[in-house]
């Protein structure tokens, strides 16, 4: 008889955007006339540039033509995006990596999720805290996280890096030593970003201890300050010590299309094995990226047209969160981030919880955001608002809130 992976059982159920939709849901029921405002939405909302339209709709009909027909794509993905990658986003900041150490994929979710089973069950994780979710529910679902306390909302073989106003958003290296330490840089939720100077210290600490970091690097095209890395290879030594992940979804529009890229080094060899030659194996496949069509929409953000389309819609967001940052700033609020990412970490009223807040919010201004401590006990006291929205409901929900006084 079979069994299941019980680990699977302690995943504590994902209240945050369900307990949202349920409030969302009755307060538009005893409000009907009152127009409501999402200013948490984690996805993007403009549409994909003309380029890239372009791109596809050529692919689509070498698709169906027998001379140019694509099967299974080549196990690391396309040449003709891994070169372009390399280019555009590596080679261009004087970084050494190859062509041959990116692993095309369909999206960094599902890297960040499935590299840990690389890693022994013994490994220790360190996060940030508050931390996007998946980098910890992967590792429950392994069994590395021990027990979950739902009154602190922690697992007991987790380290949490608390990222706080004091430090900055950007964790101190931890007492305890880590063996995989997951970092999100720009980050989601509080949209802080980390110097190449801090990033180096990590990247020392890792070679030092003999850790590894996961490198999420989504936000990367959000970047707008110059001591601020675009990629950990930025830093030295980064090679022996770093996993990085990109995605095309939030520079590029592709959360629906689906894209995105691991960069594993080749000198990541640990008691003789290469991680390299592990994920080209991974889930027992040769292959689990992309397919061509959506490669060639990719090869064609690093075009001149794609990048000059996708530095507007960048621009849009960011607008749009500049206004929420500057506008409610203005109102009297503490705000963080904004700059170089589309989120802003709010600090919620002194005496209100994130919930509080949330409820306050929707009751009087009809806007909703997402509470932070829906991403980790850290993040309770905040709340994380973005520039995914139009400009229009922005510019109207920031004059809501101005309003409430
Ligand atoms: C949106 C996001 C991603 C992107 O995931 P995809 O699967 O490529 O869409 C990765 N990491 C973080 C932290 C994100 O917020």
């Amino acid at each position: 008889m079979y069994k299941i992976n019980d680990n699977y059982q302690k995943l504590p159920g994902s209240y945050l955007f369900s307990t949202i939709g349920k409030k969302v849901s009755a307060y538009v029921k005893d409000h009907p006339d009152q127009e409501v405002i999402r200013l948490g939405i984690g996805d993007v909302t403009q549409p994909l540039a003309p380029s890239i339209i372009g791109a596809m709709h050529r692919a689509v009909d070498e698709m169906g033509c027998a001379e140019t027909f694509h099967g299974y794509a080549p196990e690391l993905g396309y040449e003709f995006l891994r070169e372009a990658i390399v280019k555009g986003d590596y080679e261009a900041r004087g970084c050494h990596i190859r062509a041959d150490e990116i692993f095309v994929s369909d999206g960094a979710k599902c890297d960040c999720s499935n590299i840990q089973e690389l890693f022994h069950v013994d490994n220790v994780v360190a996060v940030c805290d508050p931390v996007y979710p998946v980098y910890v529910d992967s590792n429950v679902m392994a069994g590395r996280t021990g027990t979950y306390d739902a009154a602190t909302g922690m697992w007991s073989d987790v380290i949490y890096m608390p990222c706080t106003e004091e430090n900055g958003f950007c964790p101190v290296l931890p007492q305890k030593t880590p063996d995989l330490i997951y970092l999100c840089y720009p980050n989601n939720p509080t949209g802080a970003a980390i110097t190449r100077a801090e990033l180096q210290r990590w990247v020392d600490y890792a070679n030092e201890k003999g850790a590894l970091i996961l490198y999420d690097a989504a936000y990367e095209a959000y970047i707008s300050q110059e001591d601020v890395p675009h990629t950990i290879y930025e830093c030295e030594g980064a090679r022996t010590c770093a996993i990085e992940f990109k995605s095309f979804s939030k520079n590029a529009g592709f959360t629906g299309v689906r894209l995105g890229y691991t960069v594993v080094p080749k000198d990541l060899v640990c008691g003789g094995v290469s991680l390299h030659s592990m994920w080209a194996r991974r889930h027992g496949t040769k292959y689990n990226g992309a397919p061509y069509i959506i490669q060639r929409a990719g090869e064609a953000v690093y075009s001149e047209e794609g990048r000059a389309q996708l530095k507007e819609q960048v621009a849009y967001y960011m607008k749009n969160a500049a206004w929420i940052r500057d506008g409610l700033a203005g109102a009297g609020y503490t705000v963080y981030g904004g700059v170089n990412a589309p989120y802003v970490w709010l600090k919620v009223p002194a005496g209100m919880t994130s919930w509080e807040f949330f409820d306050d919010l929707l009751e009087r201004a009809g806007v909703v955001g997402t509470p932070g401590s829906g991403f980790g006990p850290s993040g309770e006291g905040y709340f994380r608002l973005t520039g995914f929205g139009s400009y229009e409901n922005t510019q109207k929900a920031v004059e809501r809130i101005r309003k409430l006084g």
